[in-house]
Protein backbone atom coordinates (compact mmCIF):
# COMPACT_ATOMS: atom_id res chain seq x y z
CA UNK A 1 0.00 0.00 0.00
CA UNK A 2 1.79 3.35 -1.08
CA UNK A 3 1.64 6.29 1.32
CA UNK A 4 -0.81 9.19 0.56
CA UNK A 5 0.17 12.77 -0.74
CA UNK A 6 -0.97 13.74 2.70
CA UNK A 7 1.92 11.48 4.69
CA UNK A 8 4.67 13.39 6.03
CA UNK A 9 7.58 11.35 4.59
CA UNK A 10 11.55 12.65 5.51
CA UNK A 11 14.98 11.16 4.93
CA UNK A 12 16.49 9.58 8.08
CA UNK A 13 19.57 7.94 7.51
CA UNK A 14 20.56 6.92 10.70
CA UNK A 15 17.12 4.95 11.74
CA UNK A 16 17.66 1.43 12.20
CA UNK A 17 15.71 -0.34 9.63
CA UNK A 18 13.65 -3.63 10.88
CA UNK A 19 15.21 -6.78 8.82
CA UNK A 20 18.16 -4.72 7.98
CA UNK A 21 20.74 -4.62 6.62
CA UNK A 22 19.86 -2.77 3.82
CA UNK A 23 20.72 0.42 2.22
CA UNK A 24 19.09 3.24 4.18
CA UNK A 25 19.28 5.69 0.54
CA UNK A 26 16.65 3.46 -0.86
CA UNK A 27 14.21 3.69 2.25
CA UNK A 28 12.98 6.34 3.34
CA UNK A 29 11.11 6.75 6.87
CA UNK A 30 7.67 8.25 7.39
CA UNK A 31 4.84 8.48 9.26
CA UNK A 32 1.31 8.90 8.62
CA UNK A 33 -1.34 9.52 11.25
CA UNK A 34 -1.30 5.68 12.31
CA UNK A 35 2.28 4.23 12.28
CA UNK A 36 5.91 4.64 11.22
CA UNK A 37 7.04 3.11 8.77
CA UNK A 38 9.82 2.56 5.93
CA UNK A 39 8.87 3.57 2.59
CA UNK A 40 10.73 1.63 -0.60
CA UNK A 41 12.12 5.24 -2.10
CA UNK A 42 11.56 4.09 -5.71
CA UNK A 43 7.96 1.99 -5.65
CA UNK A 44 6.62 4.08 -2.30
CA UNK A 45 5.54 0.64 -1.08
CA UNK A 46 5.72 0.14 2.79
CA UNK A 47 7.98 -2.47 3.49
CA UNK A 48 8.09 -2.43 7.34
CA UNK A 49 6.24 -0.91 9.65
CA UNK A 50 8.15 0.07 13.44
CA UNK A 51 5.40 1.10 15.61
CA UNK A 52 2.04 3.18 15.69
CA UNK A 53 2.22 6.64 16.46
CA UNK A 54 0.67 7.01 20.08
CA UNK A 55 0.03 10.35 21.85
CA UNK A 56 1.68 10.13 25.29
CA UNK A 57 -0.19 10.40 28.55
CA UNK A 58 2.01 13.23 29.19
CA UNK A 59 0.91 14.73 25.83
CA UNK A 60 -2.50 15.34 26.79
CA UNK A 61 -2.66 15.11 30.66
CA UNK A 62 -1.07 17.26 33.20
CA UNK A 63 -2.41 15.36 36.00
CA UNK A 64 -0.70 12.88 37.44
CA UNK A 65 -2.09 9.58 38.34
CA UNK A 66 -1.15 6.64 40.87
CA UNK A 67 -1.39 3.33 39.15
CA UNK A 68 -1.53 -0.06 40.84
CA UNK A 69 -0.01 -2.99 39.24
CA UNK A 70 -1.24 -5.78 37.44
CA UNK A 71 -1.12 -8.74 40.05
CA UNK A 72 -0.77 -11.70 37.45
CA UNK A 73 0.34 -12.28 34.26
CA UNK A 74 -1.48 -10.01 31.33
CA UNK A 75 -2.60 -12.61 29.02
CA UNK A 76 -5.68 -10.69 27.32
CA UNK A 77 -6.59 -7.54 25.45
CA UNK A 78 -10.30 -6.42 26.46
CA UNK A 79 -11.86 -4.53 23.38
CA UNK A 80 -14.29 -1.39 24.02
CA UNK A 81 -15.85 1.13 22.55
CA UNK A 82 -16.66 4.55 24.49
CA UNK A 83 -20.39 4.97 23.10
CA UNK A 84 -19.84 8.48 22.90
CA UNK A 85 -19.54 11.19 20.78
CA UNK A 86 -16.48 10.67 17.68
CA UNK A 87 -15.39 14.56 18.43
CA UNK A 88 -15.62 16.87 20.70
CA UNK A 89 -15.19 21.24 21.24
CA UNK A 90 -12.11 22.38 22.75
CA UNK A 91 -12.90 25.56 24.14
CA UNK A 92 -9.36 27.04 24.60
CA UNK A 93 -8.32 25.44 21.23
CA UNK A 94 -11.75 26.84 19.46
CA UNK A 95 -11.87 23.75 17.18
CA UNK A 96 -12.96 20.02 17.44
CA UNK A 97 -10.27 17.75 18.93
CA UNK A 98 -9.99 14.10 20.04
CA UNK A 99 -7.47 14.99 22.64
CA UNK A 100 -10.76 17.23 24.73
CA UNK A 101 -13.11 13.87 24.29
CA UNK A 102 -9.78 12.03 26.26
CA UNK A 103 -10.00 14.20 28.95
CA UNK A 104 -13.48 14.26 29.44
CA UNK A 105 -13.40 11.15 29.61
CA UNK A 106 -10.85 10.61 32.06
CA UNK A 107 -12.42 13.43 34.14
CA UNK A 108 -15.77 11.15 33.79
CA UNK A 109 -13.38 8.14 35.48
CA UNK A 110 -12.37 10.35 37.99
CA UNK A 111 -15.42 11.53 39.16
CA UNK A 112 -18.06 9.02 38.75
CA UNK A 113 -16.67 5.68 38.69
CA UNK A 114 -13.81 6.93 41.48
CA UNK A 115 -11.02 5.63 39.30
CA UNK A 116 -7.23 7.33 39.70
CA UNK A 117 -7.33 8.07 35.53
CA UNK A 118 -8.92 7.43 32.10
CA UNK A 119 -9.94 3.42 32.74
CA UNK A 120 -8.53 2.09 29.33
CA UNK A 121 -4.74 1.84 28.63
CA UNK A 122 -5.45 2.74 25.18
CA UNK A 123 -8.15 4.96 23.41
CA UNK A 124 -8.35 5.15 19.29
CA UNK A 125 -10.12 7.95 17.61
CA UNK A 126 -12.20 8.76 13.96
CA UNK A 127 -8.74 9.26 12.15
CA UNK A 128 -6.89 6.72 13.78
CA UNK A 129 -5.03 8.68 16.66
CA UNK A 130 -3.78 6.23 19.23
CA UNK A 131 -4.03 7.70 22.72
CA UNK A 132 -2.32 6.41 25.92
CA UNK A 133 -4.60 6.56 28.26
CA UNK A 134 -2.21 4.56 31.03
CA UNK A 135 0.86 2.98 30.75
CA UNK A 136 0.45 -0.58 29.68
CA UNK A 137 2.72 -1.73 32.88
CA UNK A 138 0.00 -1.14 35.37
CA UNK A 139 -3.41 -1.98 35.73
CA UNK A 140 -6.55 -0.57 34.32
CA UNK A 141 -10.09 -0.25 35.24
CA UNK A 142 -12.08 -1.80 32.12
CA UNK A 143 -12.72 -4.98 32.58
CA UNK A 144 -14.55 -5.41 35.98
CA UNK A 145 -18.10 -6.22 35.35
CA UNK A 146 -20.30 -8.35 32.53
CA UNK A 147 -18.41 -10.85 30.60
CA UNK A 148 -15.24 -9.09 31.39
CA UNK A 149 -15.85 -9.69 35.13
CA UNK A 150 -12.96 -9.02 36.97
CA UNK A 151 -10.46 -8.90 34.51
CA UNK A 152 -8.85 -5.91 35.51
CA UNK A 153 -5.75 -7.49 37.12
CA UNK A 154 -4.65 -9.06 33.84
CA UNK A 155 -6.17 -7.80 30.77
CA UNK A 156 -5.00 -4.20 28.88
CA UNK A 157 -8.28 -2.47 27.56
CA UNK A 158 -8.05 -0.95 23.87
CA UNK A 159 -11.41 1.49 23.40
CA UNK A 160 -12.29 3.13 19.98
CA UNK A 161 -14.34 6.42 20.58
CA UNK A 162 -17.25 6.06 19.28
CA UNK A 163 -20.47 4.48 19.41
CA UNK A 164 -20.11 0.38 17.29
CA UNK A 165 -22.97 -1.06 18.36
CA UNK A 166 -25.30 -3.21 16.56
CA UNK A 167 -27.37 -1.03 13.50
CA UNK A 168 -24.53 1.87 13.98
CA UNK A 169 -21.70 3.08 11.29
CA UNK A 170 -19.00 0.69 11.64
CA UNK A 171 -15.44 1.83 12.94
CA UNK A 172 -13.67 4.45 10.21
CA UNK A 173 -10.91 2.69 8.01
CA UNK A 174 -7.90 4.80 10.09
CA UNK A 175 -9.58 3.80 13.23
CA UNK A 176 -9.21 -0.11 12.30
CA UNK A 177 -6.22 0.30 10.47
CA UNK A 178 -4.64 1.84 14.11
CA UNK A 179 -6.72 -0.85 16.01
CA UNK A 180 -4.15 -3.58 14.13
CA UNK A 181 -1.53 -1.96 14.42
CA UNK A 182 -1.46 -1.34 17.94
CA UNK A 183 -3.05 -4.51 18.25
CA UNK A 184 0.86 -5.89 17.14
CA UNK A 185 2.00 -3.30 19.13
CA UNK A 186 1.25 -4.66 22.19
CA UNK A 187 1.13 -8.23 21.31
CA UNK A 188 5.19 -7.42 20.62
CA UNK A 189 5.95 -5.87 24.10
CA UNK A 190 3.61 -8.32 26.07
CA UNK A 191 4.30 -12.17 25.02
CA UNK A 192 2.06 -13.97 27.63
CA UNK A 193 -1.02 -12.57 25.79
CA UNK A 194 -3.11 -15.46 24.35
CA UNK A 195 -6.53 -13.65 23.60
CA UNK A 196 -8.34 -10.75 22.18
CA UNK A 197 -11.93 -10.29 23.09
CA UNK A 198 -14.93 -8.13 23.54
CA UNK A 199 -15.92 -6.41 26.18
CA UNK A 200 -19.73 -7.78 25.46
CA UNK A 201 -20.58 -10.20 23.13
CA UNK A 202 -23.53 -8.33 21.62
CA UNK A 203 -21.40 -5.21 22.07
CA UNK A 204 -20.36 -4.19 18.60
CA UNK A 205 -22.25 -4.82 15.52
CA UNK A 206 -21.77 -6.91 12.53
CA UNK A 207 -18.48 -5.30 11.64
CA UNK A 208 -16.60 -7.06 14.47
CA UNK A 209 -17.02 -10.40 13.33
CA UNK A 210 -15.16 -9.19 10.11
CA UNK A 211 -11.87 -8.21 11.95
CA UNK A 212 -12.02 -10.84 14.60
CA UNK A 213 -10.36 -13.35 12.75
CA UNK A 214 -7.42 -10.81 11.10
CA UNK A 215 -7.28 -9.88 14.73
CA UNK A 216 -7.01 -13.10 16.35
CA UNK A 217 -4.44 -14.33 13.43
CA UNK A 218 -1.66 -11.69 15.26
CA UNK A 219 -2.03 -13.87 18.09
CA UNK A 220 0.07 -16.83 15.90
ZN1 LIG B 1 -16.43 -1.60 27.64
Amino acid sequence: MPLGDDDDCSLQTNMPIPGGPISPIDFIFCYNVNEFVFVDARTGEVVATLMPRIVSRADWTDRNATFSPFTRDVTRIVMHHTVTNPTAFDYELGEMTIAQIVRNMEIDHIRRMGWTALGYHFVIGYDGTIFEGRPMDVSGNHALLGRTYNRNPFTIGVALIGDFGPGNEPPSQAQLDSLFSLTSYILDRISTIDTIECHWDTYFGPWYSSVQDDLREKLR
